[in-house]
């Protein structure tokens, strides 16, 4: 596979570090500095009780410092279940017989973004599994794409639409950023050439280049707002974790960024795979955690996904350790917000989730820590992406107007969808969030908050 040298990952996989060169790498986490390889690797091999929270103390204290208290929420919207490839961990592959596949017509689309907007997402991350035909899956992303963004509730829209799809060639990346996406989200599932052939028999996406190539593609076409990561659970997590070192890297030198998120989803059951229900290298939960840790000190300033996938609990602690974003009462089945939907649900659905709260729960918990939930989308509405984002992010310029349209964003969630008590618990967190506020930020945010008291939604700086 290209871009990833086993031979150096491996040497690296043999790391260890010692307790001077660990607070050397911490004090340097505490600068915001961005690490090397190398001292991912030296912070992985961290494995006693005393080192391993001074790595969780350090990847809470660099979230804070970037992020503030604010996370965004998002929901995936599943579009189709038909697939031409085979991964052997997938409800969706095209082997799995059992599987009875859907995919949703664009008015079925916009029912089901309107059926999201109603409980008060902003925010939804498009899903969809591959078929054969590249203009078939071009015609069918785009029009998914403007389905939502049609759709409308009580004068509310969908703010941004992030899509995990099919790879794609450059001119039909172009086609796509035009119809107005946010980030362009692949996962590489294994960076280790002989697991990824192995895993996955059939289709395009047999080809371990396959992959790489799209994050390039995207990036030529001009969409500067990528996604990446591992599907943990195939491979050494560790080696998994490095060689996405080595592509961030890569992507870094080519293109002058790297991606603006990655995720970390870990190996759930699925309808049909065997290979689901046992993967080779499952993690257990501590491991898990220190990979988050890890990877909020590797790459201060690239977000980091939570899915539904992982338990309540696991979410709510995840958050202090480096999650930026989450997902929120997720389906995984094309047409799973139906709410008639559950009978066919084992049949249809890709994989098994652990969080079934609702979004009204979610955020409840989330501002019982005092977590501020952000639906904002303002940096890709402003073009504030990729270089341009980073460019204000590293200074700290973007914190001020993060924190302002952030609190925007969820009083208009309190005043037009929480529950009573999630309502009193949001005031509460907004008065606590406005006494750290400059002079001039309470300014904008007060006028803010007097539209928003007259009725007017969705401004932003
Ligand atoms: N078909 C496209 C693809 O494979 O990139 C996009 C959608 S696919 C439905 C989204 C992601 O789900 C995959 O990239 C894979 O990492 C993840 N996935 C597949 N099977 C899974 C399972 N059993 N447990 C957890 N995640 C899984
Ligand atoms: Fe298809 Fe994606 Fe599932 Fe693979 S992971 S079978 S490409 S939907």
């Amino acid at each position: 596979m290209k871009l990833v040298d086993e031979h150096i990952i491996n040497s690296l996989l043999e790391a260890k570090v010692t307790n001077v060169e660990l607070n050397c790498i911490l004090s340097k986490t505490r600068a915001l500095q961005r690490l090397s390889i190398e001292e991912t690797a030296k912070l992985l091999s961290v494995k006693d009780f005393e080192s391993l929270q001074k790595v969780y103390a350090a990847a809470s204290y660099v979230k804070e410092i970037i992020y503030g208290k604010r996370i965004v929420i998002f929901v995936p919207l599943y579009i189709s279940n038909h697939c031409s490839n085979s991964c052997l961990y997938c409800g969706f592959a095209a082997n799995n017989k059992l599987t009875i596949r859907k995919k949703l017509t664009f008015e079925e689309i916009k029912n089901q973004t309107e059926i999201l907007l109603k409980k008060g997402h902003k925010r939804i991350l498009m899903v969809a599994g591959e078929m054969e035909s590249s203009k078939e899956n071009l015609d069918y992303y785009v029009g998914g794409v403007n389905a939502i963004y049609t759709a409308s509730y009580n004068d509310n829209k969908i703010k941004r639409v992030n899509i995990n799809v099919a790879p794609m060639d450059i001119e039909s990346f172009k086609v796509l950023k035009t119809s107005g996406i946010g980030t362009y989200q692949i996962f590489q599932e294994t960076y280790h050439e002989e697991t990824y052939r192995k895993l996955h028999v059939k289709g395009a996406k047999s080809d371990p280049n396959n992959r790489l190539d799209a994050i390039d593609n995207a990036f030529k076409a001009g969409i500067d707002d990528v996604g990446i990561g591992p599907l943990l659970g195939l491979y050494n997590p560790y080696f998994e974790v490095l060689a996405m070192m080595m592509h961030i890297e890569y992507l870094e030198r080519t293109y002058g960024v790297g991606p603006h998120t990655i995720s970390v989803p870990r190996i759930e059951p699925a309808p049909g795979s065997v290979y689901a229900s046992n993967p080779e290298y499952k993690i257990n939960d501590e491991e898990f955690k220190k990979i988050v840790a890890v990877l909020r000190l590797s790459v201060p300033y690239t977000g980091i996904i939570m899915s539904t996938r992982e338990t309540a609990q696991l979410r709510d602690e995840l958050v202090n350790l480096g999650v930026s974003q989450i997902s929120a009462e997720s389906k995984v089945t094309p047409g799973g917000y139906d709410g008639n939907f559950s009978h066919n649900d084992n049949f249809q659905r890709q994989f098994s989730l652990n969080d079934q709260r609702t979004l009204d729960e979610i955020i409840k918990s989330l501002l019982s820590q005092g977590y501020v939930p952000s639906f904002c989308a303002a940096c890709y509405r402003k073009n504030r992406t990729g270089e341009n984002f980073m460019n204000l992010a590293k200074p700290g310029h973007i914190k001020n107007m993060c924190d302002i349209n952030a609190l925007v964003t969820l009083k208009e969630y309190l005043e037009d969808f929480a529950s009573p008590e999630v309502k009193e618990m949001g005031y509460s967190l907004i008065k606590k969030s406005k006494a750290r506020l400059d002079n001039a930020s309470l300014k904008v945010l007060d006028n803010f908050f007097k539209d928003i008291d007259n009725g007017i939604r969705d401004k932003y700086i």
